[in-house]
């Protein structure tokens, strides 16, 4: 039995394993696949201390931290279900069922991808999904945003700062983002909205992004934009399906947490991208993940 489980083996919980282990507590990690998106990035700028780092690197990393500790990490493991018994039980895919007084839930995210041709090919080569990490890679070029909802048109006027231009291409016939944020895109003198577009493939030349191919909705033409860079921007999704029913969740599928990092269910703290706290970055999901195994170690002290 753990003193504190933690599901999930990203930055998060791997911040909240090391403040657990820390407090020697019996200290497990359940991952499906440790290191989290961090393992899918290619350069990283923007972690404090670090000038420049790879998403591997930073993987490599966080593990060899962790394992200084007595944490036992158990990789490649999906949790199905999270229940309560005398103790926290997370039930395993395959069946096995591991029990703890203290829960921290840190599934994190996926950015939802377009699923158009190329996409994939040019991943970190020009297709990206965080602007305030690949952003400055652009400076002087021409980039697109794909959505235009209130993520969309943000990504937009960021971009707009440091890139030569922006097109923003939505799908729909009107944007869905803020009026605010519409009037404030549309001031500013380097970015062009397209609504209507349906974006129908990533251009490369073998080596890195060159354009986009869309469909014009509106009379069913093929239309093709140079550019240097695309900022997917349709949405991030928790990986929280799971946990529906257990943990009060957002209409949007986060995790809703206290100032604790306290879950609707006592006990259960949760930390990262799949919680409802703003802005999904590394050093944020660290963050949360010191706070929320803080604030299990505060719940296990008192219970
Ligand atoms: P994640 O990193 O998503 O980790 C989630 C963990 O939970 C993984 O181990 C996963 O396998 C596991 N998991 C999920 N579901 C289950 C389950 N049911 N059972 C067991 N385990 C499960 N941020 C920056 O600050 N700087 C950057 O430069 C940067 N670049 C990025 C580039 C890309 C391409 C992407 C995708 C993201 C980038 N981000 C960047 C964002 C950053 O990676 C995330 O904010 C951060 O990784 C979130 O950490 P997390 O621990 O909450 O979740």
């Amino acid at each position: 039995n753990f003193d504190m489980l933690i599901v999930g083996g990203g930055p998060a919980g791997s911040a909240a394993a090391i403040y657990a282990a820390r407090k020697g507590l019996n200290t497990g990690i359940v991952a499906e696949r440790f290191g989290g998106q961090v393992a899918d990035t290619v350069g990283i700028e923007n972690f404090i201390s670090v000038k420049e780092t790879e998403g591997p690197k930073l993987v490599a990393n966080l593990e060899s931290h962790v394992r200084h500790y007595e944490v036992d990490i158990m990789n490649s493991q999906k949790a199905v279900k999270l229940g309560k018994d005398e103790l926290f039980e997370i039930t395993l895919e395959n069946g096995a069922v591991l029990k703890s007084k203290s829960i921290v839930l840190s599934p994190g995210a996926r950015w939802r991808e377009m699923n158009v041709p190329g996409e994939k090919e040019y991943r970190g080569k020009g297709v990206a999904y965080c602007p305030h990490c690949d952003g400055p890679l652009f400076k002087g070029k021409k980039v697109a945003v794909i959505g235009g909802g209130n993520s969309g048109i943000e990504a937009a006027i960021d971009l707009a700062g440091i890139v030569q231009h922006v097109t923003v291409l939505e799908f729909d016939s009107k944007l869905r983002a803020d009026a605010v944020l519409i009037k404030k895109a549309e001031s500013m003198g380097n970015i062009t909205i397209i609504t209507q577009a349906q974006t129908t493939e990533v251009l490369g030349d073998g080596q890195r992004v060159v354009g986009l191919q869309y469909t014009d909705r509106t009379n069913g033409e093929s239309k093709t934009v140079e550019l240097a860079g695309i900022f997917v921007q349709i949405g991030l999704v928790p990986n929280t399906e799971w946990l529906r029913g257990a943990v009060e969740l957002t209409p949007r599928g986060e995790i809703i947490v206290d100032s604790h990092g306290q879950t609707s269910l006592k006990g259960v703290f949760a930390a990262g991208d799949a919680t409802n706290t703003p802005f999904k970055q590394i050093i944020i999901a660290m963050g949360s993940g010191a706070t929320a195994a803080l604030g299990a170690f505060d719940y296990l002290i008192r219970n």
